[in-house]
């Protein structure tokens, strides 16, 4: 096993099974731990920390307690180590490539292309570190002022998933820290380690103790719970599932904690009779392939024009046939393992609900005989309305395609759907394409782009894919409160 990337935690004095608290390594209160695996081979990669309620209050506490000396901090001072932060990424991508393959199973490439997008969230919000408006005005009514300041929320707590182990984690550090609150983490279950790295290269560039805490653990309920049932935590901010979320939106009422949710998607991915077919093809690639179709925004479902259909299936299905999966740290690769077993059993059952109800397998590739959990590259056609496949995130490499004649029948039909993350849309006529996009109800759309993420701009969903913006001048503001004084003077 290539263990490579855990040399950054070699930088810190960092011993198997510690978590990151009060600027601390120190083991879990009650010293337990839990195993970690290799997606791509089912091996022990390590033992992490079981985290558990006393560590989640401790680490409150360091949190509280470092505040005061961060919201004091000049914005200028926090932006140099956020930007700091941001080149040291660049400096170690290699190693947090790897351990991010290491953990998650993803392929190299889409595995270094994270730590660019991860790494930016800290350039990015080093640069509105120092843009935090606030106002000074007349009342309208004459006779005394407005002041509107901002200021940072308070300790804020994050929850997030495993198919970003670097991404998920800086997407939600960097504006946090850069509004001037402290954090507490609890990574996922599947991939602790490189949020460790993180909190590593954060001390690296200067971050004051305490201001991030890192809790790895396998108890999620109990840290989840502890945070939520705290008043000292002032802001809460999920990535993961639809359900997870609404159970964590519950849990959040009773403090009324301010939220910020990013859950499920079930894109829709729409070929126009007028698209550029190659380029609609490339774009298929990135939006369904991309680390594996293990991605919230990933293109869920295909609606292609019926007069394109055949040579948007057949061009599709070549470049899918042609995807190599294997470990992701073979050269080669472009698809890893998926994250666990499970995992493929659900993809499997969604394929196999399909074809029962009348689907095809139009292409499909291969995948190494051995251990690991694999999933072949496949793309589905004739798929009837009402397989599940359609309506459920996939969450891997399949892509199932249906057609269209109507644009109008065709928006209802990709509107059909409680989830609102992202939808992709390719046509040569922009002016279609802006109506199509303005139409489908969704927080974000790739229009004859399959690439959407950009940490300068708002990520986030509407209706059931979530609540709140990450990212772009959006960002911050979760982590911003803002106090109305009106000022008078005798
Ligand atoms: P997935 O199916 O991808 O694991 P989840 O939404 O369950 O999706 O997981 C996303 C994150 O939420 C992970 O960090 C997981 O540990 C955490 N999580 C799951 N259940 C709870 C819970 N009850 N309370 C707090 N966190 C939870």
């Amino acid at each position: 096993m290539n263990l490579a990337g855990i040399d950054l935690l070699a930088k810190a004095p960092y011993a198997e099974g510690d978590v990151f608290l009060g600027g601390r390594w120190l083991p879990a209160a009650d010293g337990r731990t839990y195993p970690v695996y290799d997606p791509a081979t089912g091996d022990l990669i390590r033992h992490v920390s079981a985290a558990g309620e006393e560590d989640a209050r401790a680490a409150i506490g360091a949190a509280e307690s470092a505040a005061a000396g961060w919201r004091a901090t000049p914005p200028r001072r926090r932006s140099e180590i956020l930007h700091d932060t941001f080149e040291l990424m660049r400096e170690h991508t290699d190693a947090l490539a790897r351990l991010i393959v290491l953990e998650n199973g993803k392929a190299y490439r889409d595995a270094a292309a994270e730590v660019g997008y991860a790494a930016e969230f800290f350039r990015w919000f080093a640069e509105e570190a120092v843009r935090i408006d606030s106002s000074f005005g007349d009342a309208p009514a004459g006779g005394y002022r407005h002041v509107v300041r901002r200021h940072p929320v308070g300790v804020t707590a994050f929850v997030t998933p495993w198919n970003f182990p670097a991404a998920m984690a800086t997407r939600k550090i960097a504006p946090a820290l850069a509004a001037g609150c402290p954090v507490l983490l609890k990574p996922a279950p599947e991939t602790p380690l490189t949020a460790l790295a993180v909190a590593v290269l954060l001390t690296e560039a200067g971050l004051p103790e305490g201001l991030l805490n890192v809790l790895p653990t396998d108890r999620a309920a109990e840290v989840g719970s502890a945070w939520l049932g705290d008043e000292r935590v002032r802001k809460f901010s999920f990535t993961g599932s639809t359900a997870t979320g609404r159970l964590l939106l519950e849990q959040a009422a009773a403090n009324v904690v301010n939220v910020t949710m990013e859950l499920g998607g079930n894109a829709p991915f729409v070929v126009c009779a007028d698209a550029d077919v190659d380029a609609a093809v490339r774009g298929a690639m990135d939006a369904k392939m991309r680390g594996g179709g293990e991605v919230c925004i990933a293109a869920n479902r295909f609606y292609v024009h019926a007069d394109v259909a055949a040579e948007f299936t057949e061009k599709f299905g070549a470049a899918m046939v042609a995807v190599r999966a294997g470990s992701g740290l073979a050269e080669g690769v472009t698809l890893g393992p998926m994250i666990n077993q499970p995992a493929v059993d659900k993809i499997r059952d969604l394929v196999a609900d399909a074809l029962a109800r009348g689907a095809r397998i139009a292409a499909q590739g291969e995948v190494p005989d051995g251990p690991g959990h694999f999933h072949p590259a496949t793309v589905l056609v004739d798929v009837p309305d009402d397989a599940r496949i359609l309506h459920e995130e996939v969450f891997g490499p399949v892509a199932p395609l249906t057609t269209f004649t109507d644009e109008d029948e065709m928006l209802a039909r990709a509107n059909a759907t409680v989830h609102g993350l992202a939808s992709y849309v390719y046509s040569r006529d922009v002016g279609r394409a802006l109506r199509l996009a303005e139409r489908l109800e969704a927080g974000m759309v790739g229009v004859n782009r399959g690439l959407l993420s950009d940490p300068a701009a708002p990520f986030g969903g509407v209706k059931q894919s979530g609540l709140g913006r990450e990212g772009g001048r959006e960002g911050i503001e979760a982590f911003l409160e803002t106090q109305y004084i009106a000022l008078d003077w005798p």
